[in-house]
């Protein structure tokens, strides 16, 4: 395809930038468009690190990619009483948002990331769509990408009857300075991913790189993910009914989870995980929640107009392979633009072999997650809980 097309981003944040750094090496115009009114901070602390997520930093801009995250070697379980009940080696990398949105935004630069400009709709005119915003002047591209994540406005228009379904379970979240731990509770999490499965649930903790991206021992924080189950209905509006009373369907940022909640949460760690594990809980200034959903679409192209990341697929978070999933489709956009002749063959060609990518990863993390959550039948040793984007284990 001739360069030069118009193309609009939608959504600044791991998939917006991969996809906007990527088209525009192939030569087109593009513009990114956030709806934040500042720079993106903090956003969900570590990640599994896989090497789509990791392939622009590495291939492209040739940054080391043991620069970039902390890199593991064992999965360690432990029992209630802290001894380690399964040891095996796997290598793992774990990386930082903050880490890996700074490093793709410093590369995208400021010029053409436009923050505060939330979409609020479009209209499509013959060859190119007219997309409007909710503080700034309307704009015209010839292909818009949607890269709104898992509340996606552009999902909801497009297709009003592909909904969020709630897993049934939540992770609650949080990291603390590895050299705020006692050291023989930093030692615990030090070159492993460490797992604490129990009755209808399942918490595991890593180290990640440090606030500035350090990655030297000591400088760096150690994260968990405690997946815990609600109900839906009263109790799950309950626990995100936020300190001042204000209700979001599904997350709260640090600081925002009512203290009694939080109280609960340190209480239980105390009374139910290993002593490292809850001692880490036990640490963490502010820990913070995201609901767990599920979402698929029948769709992800039309016509001039794709969705991307979390936009499309929302996964269980079990796989470590969301934001490797959003590069993907956004590696696989860019080489279907670079060798289909218009936009709309592009994103035809390019969208039966996404579709295909986000249903497997669907189906093998509700599979992960009903194990812990629901069944009961987690086995340390299963190589098909080990993470990864196309199949599990996947380096
Ligand atoms: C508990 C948990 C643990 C996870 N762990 C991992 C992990 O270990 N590894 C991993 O790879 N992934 C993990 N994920 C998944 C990962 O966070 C997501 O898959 C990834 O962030 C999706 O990226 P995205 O760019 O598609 O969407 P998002 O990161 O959600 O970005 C969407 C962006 O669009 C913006 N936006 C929304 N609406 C508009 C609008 N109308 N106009 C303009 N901008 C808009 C938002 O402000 C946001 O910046 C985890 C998720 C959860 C819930």
């Amino acid at each position: 395809m001739p360069p030069g097309h118009r193309v609009a981003v939608v959504g600044g944040s791991l998939g917006g930038l991969t996809t906007a750094l990527l088209l525009r090496e192939l030569g087109f115009d593009v513009d990114v468009y956030e709806r934040a009114p500042a720079t993106l901070v903090q956003r969900g602390a570590g990640i599994g690190f896989l090497p789509d997520a990791a392939r622009y930093l590495c291939e492209r801009a040739q940054l080391p990619l043991d620069t970039l995250c902390v890199r593991t070697s064992r999965i360690r379980y432990l029992d209630r009483h802290g001894t380690v009940i399964h040891e095996a080696a796997h290598r793992y990398r774990f990386s930082s948002w903050n880490t890996v949105y700074g490093h793709l935004l410093s590369l995208w630069g400021r010029d053409r990331y436009h923050l505060d400009h939330e979409m609020t709709g479009w209209r499509e005119t013959g060859d190119a769509v007219d997309i409007r915003f909710s503080h700034a002047a309307p704009r015209s591209a010839d292909l818009l990408v949607c890269a709104d994540g898992i509340g996606s406005s552009a999902r909801a228009r497009l297709l009003p009857d592909a909904q969020l379904r709630y897993a049934g379970y939540v992770a609650w979240r949080g990291t603390v300075a590895e050299a705020s731990l006692p050291p023989a509770i930093g030692a615990a999490f030090d070159d492993a991913i460490t797992y604490f499965v129990f009755a209808n649930s399942h918490v595991l903790a890593y180290p990640i790189p440090g606030p500035t991206g350090s990655i030297v021992r000591g400088e760096r924080l150690v994260n968990f993910v405690w997946y815990r189950n609600y109900m839906d209905g009263p109790e799950l509006d309950d626990l995100f009914t936020d300190g001042t009373g204000q209700h979001r369907q599904l997350s709260l940022p640090p600081g925002a989870v009512a203290a009694h909640h939080v109280a609960e949460l340190r209480a239980v760690a105390a009374a139910r995980l290993p002593d490292p594990i809850a001692a880490l809980i036990q640490a963490s200034a502010q820990p913070f929640l995201q609901a767990i959903y599920d979402l698929d679409v029948p769709r992800m192209a039309f016509g001039r107009i794709c969705l991307i990341g979390d936009a499309a697929f929302v996964v269980r978070p079990h796989a470590a392979a969301g934001t490797a999933k959003a590069a993907a489709d956004a590696w696989a956009l860019a080489e279907a633009l670079k060798t289909q002749a218009t936009i709309p063959q592009a994103l035809a060609a390019w969208e039966p072999i996404q579709l295909a990518l986000g249903r497997q990863l669907l189906e093998r993390t509700q599979a992960i997650g009903r194990r812990s959550q629901s069944d009961g039948n987690w086995n340390p040793a299963d190589p098909a809980l080990l993470f990864g984007l196309r199949r599990s284990g996947e380096q």
